[in-house]
């Protein structure tokens, strides 16, 4: 490698380097309340909340189409002519077509009274008594006085007796 080509090499390697250095100082945001302050977007709007306590002679105003756009108030008609969040905002107010974004009550106490219980097809209700009357199922009464359980053993039989 001759020097010319190693120094044209270090040359294209340090204007990447300057260009990459570039891009990373435009992801940062000027602060508006001091010049001196470059911020991460991320981090603007915590910044600008600090730094409004910090500098409260300075009164800003607020861009109404980003919160983190703090402007002076004579500033604030220019700056919103040319704003590009202008056009996100617009888009915004005219996406009618898009779902509501209101949140939706949690699942577990929606109950789902679009279901109507009489278009149900009609389904006979199980009756255990009305089976083993209708079959040789021998019952059994609970509770009731002596006698009462006696006729009933008795009609019993006398049921159970039709299926034999
Ligand atoms: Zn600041
Ligand atoms: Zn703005």
């Amino acid at each position: 490698m001759s020097d010319r080509a190693a120094k044209s090499d270090m040359q294209s390697a340090l204007s990447e380097l300057s260009a990459d250095l570039q891009d990373q100082d435009d992801n940062y945001v000027v602060c508006p309340y001091d010049k001196v302050h470059r911020i991460l977007p991320s981090r603007l709007a915590l910044h600008l909340i600090r730094c409004a306590r910090n500098n409260s002679s300075i009164k800003l105003v607020r861009c109404p189409f980003n919160t983190t756009h703090m402007l002076k108030p004579d500033e604030l008609q220019e700056h919103v002519a040319s704003c590009e969040f202008r056009k996100v905002y617009a888009r915004f107010k005219h996406a009618d077509m898009l779902p509501p974004t209101e949140p939706r009550a949690p699942a577990t106490d929606v109950v789902d009274s679009s279901e109507n219980w009489d278009e149900e097809p009609p389904v006979p209700t199980y009756d255990p008594q009305a089976y083993c009357v209708r079959n040789p199922v021998i019952r059994y009464m609970h509770g009731g006085s002596a006698s009462q359980r006696r006729d009933f053993r008795n009609s019993e039989r006398i049921r159970l007796n039709k299926f034999k």
